[in-house]
C-alpha cells in the first residue's frame, strides 16, 4: 500500500521526482522548513522511493516489497540514520567517520543508499569538517539528505554543497483539514486546541492528540489551578508537573509558560489566548497579582526552559516554579 504525500509537500516531491526522473538527483539535499511541517516524514517517504523495488508513478515507495518492508522495519543496510545520541547533544565526528566508513562499502542491492542526517544543525565542528570531506566527494548512487529547521547554524561550505529543499508550512485550514483525516477520533475542538499549542505545525499537533498530551497538560493546569487557589500544596502540585516528565522534559514548562502568558493576557482583556478551552479557569484564578511578579515569573519559566537541558534535578527545579507561582496568590488567599 503505498502512502499517500502530505498534501502540503506535494511540490516538493514532484520537484524531487522530476529530477529522479531525469536522473539528475543532487549527491546531497538541505531539506529546511519549520519544525513540526513533516520535514522527516518527508525524507523518510524520500529515502523508502528511492529503496524501494517497484515504486508507483509518482515516485512512490510500493510499502510491500522486500526493501519496503526492510525499510518499515527499520532493518534495510542501505538506509542509514544519524541523529545525537540524545536529544539535545551534538552529532560527534565519529558518527560521521562511521557513516563515511559504511558508504565506502558497496550498496546492498545495488540501488539507492539513502543518509538521513538529523537535525543536521547539531553537528559539532569536527563532525561537520569530516562530513564537507564526503560532501566534497560524494560516493555514487548515494542521497545524503540533511533535515534542519535552522538551516543558518551549519556552515556555509556545507550549505553551498547541498541542493537546498524547503518545506512550505501549511495553512491552518489545511492543517486542520489533514489532522481531521489523521485523527477522526477526536473532536473539532481537540484539533484546533492541538494546533493553536502546536504554534501552527501539523506534525507536532499530531503529537498532541497521538500521544495523550492533551490530557497530560490539563493534569498540569489543574494542579496549578489548585495550587492557586490553596487546595493543593506547591510540592504537591510539583510532584504533578514531574510525573508529566517522561513524556518530554521541556514541554510542562511550556505548557506552564502559556498559562501565565495567557493569564497576564486576560488581565489586559485580551483575549487571544492559547488556553481558550479553560478560559473560565483562567478567570476564576484569584486576584488581583503582581503584574511585575507575573512578568519575573515567566523570565523564569524561559530560563527553566534551558535547565533542563542540564543536569539540574527537575524536582527542585518545579518545586521552586511552583513555589513562585503560589506565592502570587499568598495575599488573595488570606
Ligand atoms: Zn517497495
Amino acid at each position: 500500500m503505498t502512502i499517500p504525500v502530505i498534501q502540503w509537500h506535494a511540490a516538493a516531491w514532484q520537484q524531487l521526482q522530476a529530477s529522479r526522473q531525469q536522473q539528475r538527483l543532487p549527491h546531497a539535499l538541505l531539506l529546511s522548513g519549520e519544525s513540526g511541517t513533516g520535514k522527516a516524514a518527508f525524507a523518510a517517504q524520500v529515502a523508502a522511493s528511492l529503496l524501494c523495488e517497484q515504486p508507483a508513478a509518482d515516485g512512490r515507495a510500493c510499502g510491500t516489497c522486500q526493501a519496503c518492508q526492510r525499510v518499515a522495519a527499520d532493518t534495510h543496510p542501505d538506509r542509514f540514520r544519524l541523529a545525537p545520541e540524545e536529544p539535545g547533544k551534538p552529532i560527534k565526528v565519529d558518527a560521521i567517520r562511521q557513516l563515511i566508513q559504511d558508504l565506502s562499502l558497496t550498496g546492498h542491492y545495488g540501488r539507492y543508499r539513502v543518509v538521513l542526517l538529523e537535525p543536521a544543525e547539531v553537528m559539532n565542528a569536527n563532525a561537520a569538517n569530516a562530513f564537507l570531506k564526503t560532501l566534497e566527494e560524494p560516493p555514487a548512487n548515494t542521497l545524503l539528505i540533511l533535515i534542519t529547521a535552522a538551516p543558518a547554524r551549519l556552515p556555509a561550505t556545507i550549505r553551498s554543497r547541498c541542493q537546498p529543499l524547503r518545506l512550505k508550512s501549511p495553512d491552518r485550514a489545511a492543517a486542520a483539514a489533514w489532522l481531521s483525516q489523521e485523527f477522526s477520533d477526536s473532536s473539532r475542538a481537540e484539533i484546533e486546541l492541538a494546533l493553536r499549542l502546536a504554534g501552527g505545525a501539523p506534525l507536532l499537533a499530531a503529537r498532541y492528540l497521538r500521544e495523550e498530551w492533551l490530557a497530560a497538560r490539563r493534569r498540569l493546569l489543574q494542579a496549578l489551578v489548585n495550587c492557586a487557589t490553596g487546595h493543593t500544596s506547591p510540592l504537591e502540585a510539583a510532584g504533578v508537573a514531574t510525573q508529566l516528565l517522561k513524556l518530554d522534559r521541556q514541554l510542562p514548562i511550556y505548557w506552564m509558560y502559556y498559562w501565565v502568558a495567557d493569564f497576564i493576557r486576560l488581565a489586559y482583556d485580551d483575549n487571544n489566548i492559547k488556553n481558550n478551552d479553560m478560559t473560565s479557569d483562567l478567570q476564576k484564578l484569584p486576584k488581583p497579582v503582581e503584574p511585575k511578579a507575573l512578568h519575573q515569573l515567566l523570565g523564569k519559566l524561559q530560563q527553566a526552559r534551558r535547565l533542563t537541558e542540564s543536569t539540574v534535578n527537575p524536582q527542585l527545579l518545579w518545586e521552586d516554579l511552583m513555589i513562585d507561582w503560589s506565592s502570587l496568590f499568598a495575599g488573595q488567599r488570606g
